[in-house]
């Protein structure tokens, strides 16, 4: 998901939904506004694309000095309108808007709680979770009821919360789930997943939310606070750097398109071929591949093309729409391909339903071979942090050695990066890297085989 949040702008919901649609490869299942006028905050959400679930006409007349924005895709809920967030609720406080980017392992055995001591949830996602601790906490301010809540909460997540006081913003301990700080040129404060969605409204980039703080924005002015008292080893999502966030973010002071053509050097150097051509699947193993290529010293060009109206594969619910979202989304241009020796670089291999597709219209176009180049290592290990590769039964690393995927995917021979070389590549310590089996920053609690759905 995507999280988006800004405060003492008086043109706070045309903003959010630039933002938001800056973050839509975060999420293309549901999208929303909520913005606070006077002590009322109203919510817009929709099912698809932030242009099919919000009309920019209304937003753009919308008046109010603070909103949030998200955008959804499913890790735990299904995907309809009672899970499409920002999730309104009314509590003793008074009303609050709530967006969350990321997972909670514990969320099942705090919805128990909270429904044994009379809570109703209305959707199934674990964001309600939080809603509901604050609604029932014994605390006498919002404030020591938000801080309470977070403190509760175990996993990989970013909440933007919105009330007729203030924006809170916080991240969970240990960093999994991005979350940054912008201000607009006027000093409206902005929380954003991705910087890309400060630069598209004009706005800079100040810095992270840390994790395990709690940020308050009112206008013009920020407080910063910890939700929790203790210093947990950073655990930022490589697979953010890897493959989800835009190449124009930048993350812990990172360009994401900078470490992805790194990632693609260091994989030339552990896994060369003997081949004419490297290409990349459009659009996010691009920088890879030009990494790849230039360490390599072959020619790159542009051998597959995508057909941008297709919403992300992997974001497709299920695996038969995976299917045909692969076939209608790329395909490959003869006169590159044919006679040729090909590296095909991609960021990730999770299913295997891309490469199979790739590899065969690649030799159908006269692709002499195919040597696949995976610009991460083997994903091995459900994520639980939200990411929606939950399903360990799904992942082609777990049930295979590379021999047979390799044979599966049907390509001459298949490498792919170690976990040294990620380390090395993402340049500085404090990753999350438990889906290439590093092991899991926070602990897994037993109801995680209920919370996980496709
Ligand atoms: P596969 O078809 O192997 O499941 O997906 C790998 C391709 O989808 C890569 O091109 C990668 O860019 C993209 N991808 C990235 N993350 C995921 C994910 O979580 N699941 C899936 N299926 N694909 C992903
Ligand atoms: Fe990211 Fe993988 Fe960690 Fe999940 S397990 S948060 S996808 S690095
Ligand atoms: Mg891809």
């Amino acid at each position: 998901c995507g999280v988006f949040g800004i405060y003492g702008d008086n043109q706070a919901a045309l903003k959010s939904y630039w933002g938001t649609f800056s973050l839509q490869h975060r999420g293309q299942e549901s999208a929303g506004l909520a913005v606070l006028q006077g002590e009322e905050i109203t919510v817009h959400k929709g099912m698809g694309l932030v242009t099919e679930a919000l009309k920019i006409e209304e937003e753009s007349q919308r008046t109010g000095h603070a909103a949030i924005g998200h955008v959804r895709y499913s890790t735990t809920g299904e995907s309809s309108i009672v899970n499409a967030q920002p999730l309104l609720m009314k509590t003793r406080f008074g009303l609050l808007a709530l967006g969350q980017n990321g997972n909670l392992v514990n969320a099942q055995e705090l919805r128990q709680r909270l429904e044994a001591e009379g809570a109703i949830f209305q959707g199934t996602t674990d964001s309600e979770v939080l809603a509901h601790l604050i609604a029932r906490s014994h605390q006498t301010s919002f404030y020591e009821a938000l801080r309470d809540s977070l403190q509760q909460l175990q996993g990989g997540f970013a909440f933007t919360v919105l009330t007729d006081e203030a924006l809170y913003g916080a991240r969970d301990p240990h960093g999994i789930r991005p979350l940054a700080l912008g201000q607009t040129e006027d000093g409206a404060y902005l929380l954003a997943s991705e910087s890309c969605a400060f630069d598209v409204i004009g706005a800079r980039y100040i810095r992270e939310i840390d994790p395990g703080e709690l940020i308050t924005i009112r206008d013009k002015t920020i407080e910063t606070d910890r939700f929790v008292n203790f210093q947990a080893p950073r655990a930022l999502c490589s697979f953010e750097m890897i493959y989800f966030a835009r190449p124009d973010s930048h993350m812990e002071g990172q360009s994401t398109h900078v470490v992805r053509r790194r990632l693609g050097e260091i994989l030339a150097h552990e896994a060369p071929a003997q081949a004419d051509l490297v290409i990349g699947v459009p659009d996010s193993s691009i920088p890879a591949a030009m990494g790849y290529a230039q360490a390599a010293r072959l020619p790159f060009d542009f051998g597959l093309v995508k057909n941008r109206y297709v919403a992300r594969t992997f974001i497709a619910p299920n695996q038969a729409l995976r299917e045909s979202g692969v076939q209608l989304k790329l395909s490959a241009v003869r006169e590159v391909v044919e006679g040729k020796r090909l590296v095909l670089v991609d960021d990730s291999l999770v299913r295997g339903t891309t490469s199979r597709h790739l590899v065969q219209i690649l030799r159908h176009a006269g692709a002499t071979e195919v040597h696949m180049r995976i610009a991460s290592p083997p994903y091995t290990d459900p994520c639980h942090y939200g990411i929606d590769t939950s399903r360990a039964t799904e992942l082609a690393a777990r049930n295979m050695s590379i021999e047979e995927i390799r044979d599966m995917v049907g390509a001459d021979s298949l490498a792919y990066l170690s976990i040294d070389g990620l380390r090395r590549g993402l340049s500085q310590e404090g990753w999350c890297m438990a889906c290439f089996g590093a092991g899991y920053p926070v602990p897994l609690t037993n109801d995680l085989n209920v919370s996980v759905s496709a």
